[in-house]
């Protein structure tokens, strides 16, 4: 029985553990900058765009497009 309880807390513990990790990634998010309209947001919520070996990064379908108007 002492075991079980000791196992319990180890299963308690590890998940906190695993969650507080998963945490600290959100929060090392990068930022990135929308190039059109300069907001930052995660990398992980921008639109890629890669034009020759230059990344840029968008924060929706429209700043992209407006973008890639301007440049022509
Ligand atoms: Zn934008």
């Amino acid at each position: 029985m002492k075991y079980l309880i000791l196992f319990i807390l180890f299963v308690i513990f590890w998940a906190y553990l695993k969650k507080s990790i998963k945490h600290n990634k959100t929060e090392d998010n990068k930022l990135v900058k929308c190039e059109q309209c300069s907001i930052y947001l995660p990398e992980e919520d921008a639109k890629k765009h890669t034009d020759w070996n230059e990344t840029h990064y968008f924060c929706s379908d429209t700043c992209e497009k407006k973008y890639l108007e301007e440049k022509q």
